[in-house]
């Protein structure tokens, strides 16, 4: 499902194109894709706030395959392995950032399905550096979303500087946030987890319930208690604010988002920021992100909910996600 051109998704711009098999060069793997995750980021690359680096472009970039080729030097994998593929796609080794580990900020890092061809495809090749073992325990189909939704966060969470006994908020309760509360809830099992959703998402709020919620209310709702962190899935810029405004003294704000589609409102210094007060962004995920949360996910175990589309219903899915109706996280399925 090729993009052409920067549209909007209610014009349904991905199209079914047959396209020659990938060829893997030196130390990559060819992937035949069996699912392939869908991410709000491929919105924001079709509605041009993070463009393609070129045109026509491959999406997708939480890709669960198996290997079907071996580039030359490959030696990591075999044939038949099954693996997974996160949006970092490649990164330099030696700049600055990525000498501290700090790959996820690589000037010269490439990303799944914005500088190379991604997952919203039966076939993809990738640098067998930046493909993961997929832990037994997951089906194809509940192991995509923890390579995006999963892995950035778990990175959010780890930045928001959650503790046992805390209290974490959560503004917007999609694919990202049910896997986090999961992953709040075990390693911080005295802390507590409140939930933010649109007004009126009961979807989301019944799923928040049932993954262990301690409060769940509208974004905008006063919490009962002040929050030690929150972390921002929303696309919108408000709950920023609003995040902030019921931060703790010393709390953190974590925005989990690539782009916002509408600005973070004025802050007013004494209500938003004094008492040291912090604001972070979460931008991309680093190979160890992605390394350690696996197992992780697979120990608690973490088994995201998925609702399953085909690969050409691609459009009608994104459209669900823009309109907030995603139950969990959607997932193409491409081969049996
Ligand atoms: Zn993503
Ligand atoms: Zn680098």
């Amino acid at each position: 499902m090729v993009l052409e051109k920067t549209s909007s998704i209610e014009e349904k711009p991905l199209k079914l194109m047959d396209l020659p098999r990938p060829i893997p060069e030196q130390n990559q793997i060819l992937v035949r894709i069996s699912t392939c995750g869908v991410c709000h980021t491929e919105l924001d690359e079709i509605e041009g706030r993070v463009s393609p680096s070129r045109f026509p472009m491959i999406l997708g970039h939480e890709i669960v395959g198996r290997i079907e080729g071996l580039g030359q030097g490959a030696k990591k994998f075999e044939e038949g392995d099954r693996v997974g593929i996160a949006w970092i796609n490649w990164a330099c080794g030696h700049c600055t950032f990525c000498l501290k580990g700090e790959e996820n900020l690589c000037d010269k890092a490439k990303w799944t399905g914005k500088d190379v061809y991604g997952g919203y495809a039966q076939y993809t090749v990738v640098s067998e550096d930046f493909a993961y073992p997929i832990p037994e325990r997951f089906t194809d189909m509940k192991a995509a979303p923890l390579l995006c939704a999963g892995v950035i966060g778990y990175r959010a969470l780890r930045l928001s500087g959650m503790g046992n006994g805390g209290v974490l908020g959560l503004y917007g309760f999609g694919a990202s946030a049910h896997i986090v509360i999961q992953v709040a809830k075990h390693k911080y099992p005295d802390g507590k987890v409140f939930v933010f959703t649109r007004p009126g998402q009961k979807e989301h709020q019944d799923l928040a319930r049932k993954l262990g919620a301690d409060w769940i209310g509208a974004a905008g709702d006063t919490p009962p208690e002040k929050l030690n962190c929150a972390i921002d899935f929303t696309p919108v810029g408000e709950p920023v604010r609003q995040a902030l405004g019921s931060l703790q003294k010393g709390g953190r704000v974590v925005v989990n988002a690539i782009r916002k589609v509408t600005p973070i409102p004025e802050l007013d210094y004494t209500e938003h920021l004094w008492y040291e007060k912090e604001v972070k962004g979460v931008a991309n995920v680093t190979r160890k992100d992605a390394h350690e949360f696996l197992p992780l996910a697979a120990e608690i175990p973490i088994i995201p909910e998925t609702q399953e589309f085909r690969l050409k219903e691609v459009n009608e899915a994104l459209i669900l996600l823009k309109e907030g109706r995603m139950h969990g996280a959607g997932v193409l399925k491409i081969a049996e």
